[in-house]
């Protein structure tokens, strides 16, 4: 066997993984990526994009923690995003500098706590009718819009600017070609015998989403427990405008989220999530595919959608385990016999988690060496995962 050495060995090459790996990589570590499928693999391709500042959560009228901690996210992806933060992703593609938030005027009394707060006023500025987006200029709309401080990006673009950047350490390996065996210190053996190489490397980072479960059964650990919670997801994709709003719901959670993309055949491709998504897992395709249909006719009734093409996404969320199944408040990283396990559970919460763990192997007093990758270019290298409006339909 070929041996080989690093300091950190990453699973998973969604954003949890990437971030982490071009964080660790700027600080000195010896790091490798190994990534099962492709770079930006299941939930963060799935997502919405949305670089969450915690309007979202605040909706049931009370500051909840987790709006707290993610309120300080926008700003840091901003200054990476302008070319002068942690990162340089100023060739990631913006695809709107503000998520909207829509509310019609009977829902304003219901959500007083909400609108009333001091803390989400810094945070939202009313639309002005003259400044309304184009989606909106319309006789019949009514209600207030409001401005969130809240970007949303082209995850593709994310993606394949993390990869342009780190891609060089990144590596695929399947479950089922490794095997672990844990050393002194914490260190772990990480043995790829199709390949012939053997790596010995400091500490173990699970960022596989999903995949963590399978990950740490495989290492003999018992926690932490995950849990998944399921959406249904819906694409439209025609001659539309782009669009980018949280409608509001009489609920915690928006009625419907919409985010936009250009397609690669030119149409508009419009992702919808939200309480739509939430509560749509009982739901055929069809019939879900059917009641997001009738959602936008009743919001948005100057729109056509005859002409547009529709289809639905099933995809899980993976996180900590939480009493009652409830949404984890932010970040997750759990420290274990040199096993770090780690769920952003949010896109937005990337850039804190890898501060997490770079604290946490601080604490632990792991420091940067010179790692010997001599031998790894006998694995193979992961490809791009596509996002859902590209994914050829059946
Ligand atoms: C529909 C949807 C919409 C969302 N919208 C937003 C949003 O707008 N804003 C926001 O902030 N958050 C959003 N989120 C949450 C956000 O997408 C996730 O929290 C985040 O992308 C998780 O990133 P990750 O890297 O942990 O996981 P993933 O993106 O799931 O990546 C895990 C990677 O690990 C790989 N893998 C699995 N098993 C193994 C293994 N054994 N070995 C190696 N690799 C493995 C997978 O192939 C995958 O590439 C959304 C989530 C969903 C599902």
């Amino acid at each position: 066997m070929h041996q080989i050495r690093s300091d950190i060995a990453i699973f998973g090459g969604g954003i949890a993984g990437l971030w982490t790996l071009a964080r660790l990589r700027q600080a000195g570590f010896s790091t490798v990526l190994f990534e099962s499928k492709a770079l930006g693999g299941v939930q963060t391709t799935a997502s919405q994009g949305i670089i969450h500042g915690g309007a979202k959560y605040a909706l049931s009228g009370n500051l909840t923690e987790s709006a707290r901690a993610i309120g300080a996210m926008p700003g840091v992806w901003r200054s990476c995003l302008d070319g002068d933060g942690e990162l340089d992703l100023s060739r990631v593609r913006v695809l709107c500098d503000h998520q909207y938030l829509w509310s019609n005027s009977s829902l304003v009394s219901r959500m007083t706590g909400f609108f009333a707060s001091k803390a989400m006023r810094s945070r939202m500025t009313p639309v002005g009718t003259d400044d309304l987006p184009q989606p909106f200029r319309h006789q019949d709309f009514s209600g207030t819009l409001y401005r969130l401080e809240e970007q949303v990006l082209d995850v593709a673009s994310l993606i394949g600017e993390l990869s342009r950047q780190v891609g060089e350490w990144c590596y695929r390996l399947e479950p089922d070609e490794l095997q672990f065996q844990a050393q002194d210190g914490g260190s772990h053996l990480v043995k790829m015998p199709e390949y012939g190489v053997e790596l010995e490397a400091g500490r173990l980072i699970l960022a596989a989403g999903k995949g963590n479960a399978g990950l740490l059964n495989k290492l003999g650990l018992a926690t932490p427990a995950m849990q998944l919670r399921p959406l249904h997801m819906v694409v439209v994709k025609g001659d539309l405008p782009p669009l980018f709003v949280h409608c509001l719901g009489s609920g915690a959670t928006p009625r419907i989220t919409i985010t936009s993309c250009p397609a690669a055949d030119g149409r508009m491709a419009w992702y919808l999530g939200g309480q739509l998504a939430e509560g749509g897992n009982d739901r055929t395709p069809e019939q879900q595919i059917e009641q997001a249909r009738r959602e936008l006719v009743e919001l948005l009734p100057w729109l056509d959608f005859s002409a547009s093409d529709w289809s639905s996404l099933r995809i899980d969320r993976a996180e900590p385990k939480t009493t009652g199944g409830m949404r984890p408040e932010g970040c997750f990283l759990h420290s274990d016999s040199g096993v770090l396990t780690a769920w952003p559970t949010k896109l937005a919460f990337a850039p804190r988690l890898a501060q997490e763990v770079q604290q946490q192997l601080e604490r632990e007093g792991v420091t940067p060496h010179s790692g010997l990758l001599t031998g790894m270019e006998r694995l193979p290298r992961p490809s791009l995962a596509t996002v859902p409006w590209e994914v050829p339909q059946a």
